[in-house]
């Protein structure tokens, strides 16, 4: 049999393997702590707004998301024709690159990046370029060298996910500086809501002062909103033309939309969950460090645990955690078969977090 050939690139993708939501079949009770969601749930304000929307879902939704686009140019002093709402900022990333880079291209990110810079860029048939990271912190200076004539895009995530690390609003404004105008800067600021250090930058302002540069955001961290799929791009007003281009009419949901309105008003819920995971970051990063493992710093609602490569290893705690009910993120995918990324989980998760970590090092 002839199997239809797809575009060159895409035979080399490794699907994304998503944090996994199955634990042992012993446990109990399962604390998923795979994939960075929100330890407090959702917004209660969002999860009223669906409700009330239940009544209209034969409507089609707003395809241009109007009245979302125009609550977050409220909130975060934007233009709202320069946002662009997406099915999750993993479609945003898709379509940019889409867009922007093609066959004989390179789009170059970290090392550790994102994943989906490299699936999305293999899918859109450009070369993916990895830069070398300095103790899983992105260097500036290694992206800069890794640019050449082919380079269309520069990802990068900051705070980066699965590393926690992040470069400093300097270093971010340097890797502007020195990148030739016609690459396309993309800052996927996923996690800024958690950020509470000054040093910080969601490259807002370089979207402002430059024509070249993105930023993306989303509702599935903070706002608690994964199962929705919702996220958005700030760019110049000609980025957001290409967006509006390539975009499906209805990519962003009608519950999507309704539900992010609300979210956005929702400054309560977003106190408590920075609040929440200020005080628990630094307690789990601690008691995990007391077990004599190392912790990467973090500055977003998970940490990267490094561990020995004897019997305590990566693979035998993921399997003890998963016995008994905990899932953690397998990060071998990304290049760290020796780590696992964890979540910042409400206040028994972490402490059975802990419980169970320490029993596993001590066994
Ligand atoms: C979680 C995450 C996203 C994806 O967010 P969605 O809006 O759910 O698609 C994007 N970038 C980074 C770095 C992430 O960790």
């Amino acid at each position: 049999m002839n199997n239809p050939s797809p575009k060159s690139g895409i035979l080399s993708i490794s699907p994304y393997q998503a944090g996994k939501s199955q634990a042992g079949k012993a446990a109990t009770r399962i604390i998923k702590l795979s994939s960075n969601e929100n330890a407090l749930g959702s917004s209660p304000l969002a999860v009223a707004a669906i409700k009330e929307h239940l009544a209209t879902l034969h409507r089609y939704p707003d395809s241009g998301s109007l009245g979302l686009r125009e609550t977050i140019a409220k909130t975060y002093y934007l233009e709202a024709s320069q946002i662009v709402c997406g099915n999750g900022s993993d479609e945003l990333i898709g379509l940019l690159v889409h867009a922007f880079a093609g066959e004989g291209d390179e789009v170059l990110f970290s090392e550790y990046g994102f994943l989906m810079y490299q699936i999305y860029t293999l899918a859109a048939g450009a070369t993916p370029v990895k830069a070398r990271e300095d103790n899983l912190r992105t260097s500036v200076e290694n992206l800069l060298a890794g640019v050449t004539q082919r380079t269309k895009i520069v990802f990068i995530a900051n705070p980066n996910n699965p590393t926690g690390s992040y470069i400093t609003k300097a270093e971010l404004q340097y890797l502007r500086d020195k990148l030739p105008a016609h690459i396309l800067l993309v800052v996927d600021a996923a996690y800024s809501e958690y950020v509470e250090i000054a040093d910080y930058s969601d490259g807002l302002e370089l979207v402002k002062a430059t024509q070249n540069t993105v930023m993306l955001r989303t509702f599935s961290k903070i706002y608690g909103l994964a199962a929705l799929r919702l996220g958005w791009a700030y760019g110049s007003a000609f980025v957001a033309d290409i967006l509006n281009r390539v975009r499906g009419p209805f990519n962003v949901s009608a519950l999507a939309q309704i539900a992010g309105i609300a979210a956005l008003q929702d400054t309560d819920f977003l106190e408590k969950s920075r609040s929440h995971n200020h005080t628990w970051l630094a307690w789990v990063s601690a008691e995990i460090s007391k077990l004599g493992l190392k912790v990467h710093e973090s500055i977003g609602n998970f940490v990267l645990v490094e561990f020995p490569t004897t019997a305590k290893n990566a693979k035998a705690a993921c399997a003890f955690l998963m016995e008994h009910g905990i899932i953690p993120r397998e990060v071998g995918g990304y290049g760290l078969p020796n780590h696992l990324r964890i979540t910042i989980g409400e206040q028994t998760e972490n402490e059975a977090l802990i419980e169970t970590l320490k029993t596993f090092m001590q066994a």
